[in-house]
């Protein structure tokens, strides 16, 4: 029998144990473990969790203020071509009142999230970032593309991060699933979000069509590149009413491997275990909780609006009210030997850097 494989990963797997500093080629030997070798990946990852991130899962509060979005994405069942979906918007009050009832049960941290959506203009934005600040809660903001100045307006009004996923570091892909829109773009802007102070989070989708280990290994060095604070790697699911609606969607494995290599490379960066992999497996957030990663963002959305926000289908939770969320995930996380994150969670490598 040739062992050459399985050598060449344990070689890589120690470089792996003792430098942040992985080529791509390294990359790709480990992203093509199998699943009973992926699991030495996956205990790597948990004890560089532990070490730098210490035990403690940072909760975000997701609140979902609109699902109308000019794009097109053909992965993504906002996408404006998508006629079938209910639109629908919160009004400034609606925004303002989720957020107070999610810092009354105990966020430190909100997301407000949206397609991109034209209607709210960049003033009734920072408007409500100004308000939300005063009850005392750190600010995602996952809006989609816009000019400098707009980012500009947020951070002054308050905002502490932004989530623009980069989604796939192929550009010949990114210009196939994002029609009209290209990577460099994406990159410019955050760019522009980095100048400007905002912690940045970025990440990408596991298992589209066209995507082999070479460009998922892409996607990691992408993401140290761009020195994220976060990213977000989470499984591709196919929604039935866009252009990708017949692809097979990716698996619960790689995703997880891919988590696991974005700790082992970037030890100091925030990890969410994503909702995509509760929703294609009972278990994949705790999985990925225990091989790397360390955020988890529950939905505290008003539940009437949950299921219209339909970036994928079947997405876990949406029926649950979200003080049942937030005390069904505290639950797992300590019955994972885990503690729940108290203070606002920013990246640690505003205390040092690495
Ligand atoms: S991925 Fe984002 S920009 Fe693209 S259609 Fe969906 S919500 Fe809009």
């Amino acid at each position: 029998m040739d062992y050459s494989w399985a050598l060449d990963f344990l070689k890589t797997l120690e470089k792996a144990s003792i430098t942040t500093e992985l080529k791509k080629k390294e990359l790709v030997t480990l992203l093509a473990a199998d699943p009973n070798d992926s699991k030495l990946l996956f205990n790597l990852a948990d004890r560089v969790r532990a070490q730098y991130m210490s035990n403690a899962v940072h909760l975000r509060g997701i609140i979902e203020i609109s699902n109308y979005c000019r794009q097109n994405c053909h992965y993504c069942g906002l996408r404006c071509d998508n006629k079938k979906l209910g639109r629908y918007r919160l009004s400034y009050e609606e925004i303002y009142k989720t957020a107070e009832e999610a810092v009354n049960i105990g966020y430190k941290t909100l997301v407000l999230q949206a397609g991109e959506d034209n209607h709210y203009s960049p003033l009734e934005i920072a408007l409500l970032i100004k308000a939300i600040k005063k009850l005392d809660v750190a600010i995602t903001l996952s809006l989609g593309e816009h000019d400098y100045e707009t980012y500009g307006l947020w951070r002054e009004a308050g905002a502490d991060r932004y989530l623009l996923k980069h989604e796939t570091a192929d550009p010949v892909l990114y210009q196939k699933i994002r029609p009209g829109k290209t990577l460099e773009e994406r990159l410019k802007c955050q760019t522009w979000l980095k100048e400007l102070g905002y912690q940045l989070g970025s990440g990408c989708m596991v298992g589209l069509p066209g995507q082999t280990l070479d460009t998922l290994a892409q996607d990691l060095l992408l993401l140290k590149k761009m020195a994220v604070e976060m990213a977000g790697i989470g499984p591709f699911i196919p929604h039935p009413d866009t252009p990708l609606a017949a692809s097979k969607g990716g698996s619960l494995e790689m995703t997880l491997k891919m988590v696991a290599l974005a700790r082992i490379i970037m030890p100091l960066v925030h990890l969410p275990s994503t909702t995509a992999l509760g929703t294609i497996h009972p278990q994949g957030r705790e999985l990925a909780l225990q091989g790397g990663a360390n955020v988890v963002m529950p939905n505290v959305s008003p539940s009437q609006y949950r299921e219209l926000y339909q970036i994928y289908p079947n997405k876990i939770c949406v029926k649950d009210e979200p003080e049942h969320c937030k005390s069904c995930i505290t639950g797992k996380i300590l019955a994972l030997g885990r503690t729940i994150g108290t203070d606002y969670g920013h990246s640690p490598k505003l205390q040092g850097g690495y």
